[in-house]
């Protein structure tokens, strides 16, 4: 059993990081460093309705009490929405009924604040302690545009139409609104849809585009487990990645700023190739051979050029932004499609389209290809034992560019890895195996090529049964776990 008072950081103060944290001994890898409970946690902004137990797509499924959404009598009397059924109920402020109930509603803005006041009136003591000392980047947020529609949806409503006036002032509940904004992360609900939740040791943990440490969040009370990805020296900084992983540098330095109040210049950011990864690399249409870099990656208007002595070609950081923008929208709506025969081949066009604009390993092929590595062998027309060896080539070829480029942005046991080594040990298995059908290898060769798919479902179950046993990727470890050990079971039989 891990012990859940283990604390294997100190908390520190620097002029770059503000407070961060540091590994007080030496980490293994996969280590539990901490694990933390939500101050609060609720509904993102932006929203569409959804339920205020369960977090589940409503339709005009509301609280008898309060008249928000709920879904049914259980999560009417949740505890997690039963803070602000008193305040709604008292105060008679219903949810205003909404014509598109798959659109964003702001009325659900006011909800994780509110749980967040409710909060510190409940446990003044570990406000005092853990939330009074957050950034909340107040000046920074007043210049933009969202203060003053935070100010009249969340501030005048709470402090006005729910009567809270006399407990929580507009400043309060602005600077509740800046934690959020500043600290909270973005969880997995029970059903599976993203909400978000403050966990603040989780927040003192300062950023970086290559991160080594990993949170995992156990869905019967939110509760986050903080592990070591790769080993960590003791008096080494934990670092968490805020963004995600797989976007390219002008993706998510834009995404920091705004979301996080600064601009990151880790080695990784500050790399034009990314590292050598080439998640930003664009390939040279004026040119053979020649790949388009930014001169200055910290600067978002620098301009890019091609590698080639030769080659004069040219274009802005404003250009390169836009046509990201531009392919981002078309990957998003390869994103929306079901997993069909349509999802491949789809996919395999637009990654053939874009060809030679982008690197084989930029950002937006590699998402596609990700997408390609999990739908070969899963749907329709393409099940895994009826795939030429050609297709379980790709699915191999996909997973391991995606795990080389894992290896250096975020090394070490992540979830990402346990899902690609996962989804690796399929083709592995079944090229070996039909090479042995087809009488090309001995049973003794074959035994040996089946040690690859057993190490690979080994380390995909070590990785990902450290999550919830009921999320999608713990589900996956056990899976693997099972899998792994019948392939052992068939090897001595043989
Ligand atoms: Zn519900
Ligand atoms: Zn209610
Ligand atoms: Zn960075
Ligand atoms: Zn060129």
């Amino acid at each position: 059993m891990e012990n859940n008072l283990v604390a294997h950081y100190d908390v520190l103060q620097n002029e770059k990081y503000g407070r961060y944290l540091v590994a007080n001994k030496d980490l293994e890898s996969g280590e539990l460093i901490f694990t933390d409970t939500p101050f609060a946690f609720g509904p993102k902004p932006d929203s569409p309705p959804l339920c205020l137990g369960c977090y589940n797509p409503v339709e005009k499924a509301l609280c008898s009490r309060c008249g928000w959404p709920v879904c049914g009598a259980e999560c009417e009397t949740s505890a997690a929405h039963a803070g602000e059924c008193e305040v709604f109920s008292k105060a008679k402020v219903r949810f205003q009924p909404v014509e598109d109930w798959t659109a964003s509603a702001p009325q659900l803005d006011c909800i994780t604040p509110l749980r967040l006041l409710l909060a510190k009136e409940k446990d003044p003591e570990r406000w005092q302690r853990e939330l009074e000392p957050m950034e909340t980047h107040t000046e920074a947020r007043r210049e933009r545009p969202t203060w003053s529609v935070d100010q009249v949806n969340i501030a005048d409503f709470l402090v006005d139409h729910c009567k809270l006036g006399s407990k929580f002032d507009r400043e309060l509940v602005q600077r509740v609104c800046g934690i959020l904004e500043v600290n909270a992360v973005e969880i997995p609900s029970r059903g599976g849809f993203s909400i978000r939740a403050v966990y603040p040791k989780l927040a003192i943990a300062a950023h970086s585009c290559v991160p080594n440490i990993v949170h995992s969040i156990f869905q019967d009370d939110y509760m986050v487990k903080v592990r070591s990805a790769v080993t960590i020296n003791s008096g080494s900084p934990l670092h968490l990645s805020y963004t995600h992983a797989l976007s390219p540098t002008l993706v998510r330095r834009q995404h920091l700023l705004e979301s996080k109040f600064f601009s990151c210049a880790c080695a990784r950011c500050a790399d034009p190739t990314e590292l050598g990864t080439h998640l930003s690399t664009l390939k040279c249409t004026k040119c053979d051979n020649g790949v388009i870099l930014s001169t200055d990656p910290l600067d978002n208007e620098a301009v890019w050029k091609c590698t080639e002595k030769n080659c004069e070609f040219r274009t802005s950081g404003a250009a390169v932004s836009k046509m990201l923008g531009v392919v981002q929208a078309e990957v998003d709506q390869l994103d929306m499609l079901e997993p069909g025969p349509q999802a491949i081949e789809q996919r395999e066009a637009t990654i053939k389209k874009y060809k030679s604009v982008f690197h084989p390993r930029h950002s937006l092929q590699l998402s596609m290809k990700q997408a390609l590595a999990q739908l070969y062998g899963r749907v329709e027309g393409y099940s895994i034992d009826e795939l030429p060896d050609l297709m379980l080539e790709r699915k191999a070829e996909f997973c391991r560019l995606l795990l080389s480029t894992l290896d250096v942005i975020t090394p070490g046991d992540t979830r990402l890895r346990g899902m690609m080594l996962y989804e690796l040990h399929a083709p592995v298995m079944f090229m070996a195996r039909n090479e042995f059908s087809a009488g090309l290898i001995t049973p003794e060769k074959l035994k040996e090529r089946l040690q690859e798919p057993i190490q690979l479902l080994t380390d995909a179950a070590r990785i990902l049964m450290r999550e919830d046993p009921q999320s999608p990727e713990g589900i996956t470890g056990q899976i693997a776990q099972q899998s792994m050990e019948q392939l052992k079971a068939s090897l001595e039989c043989f």
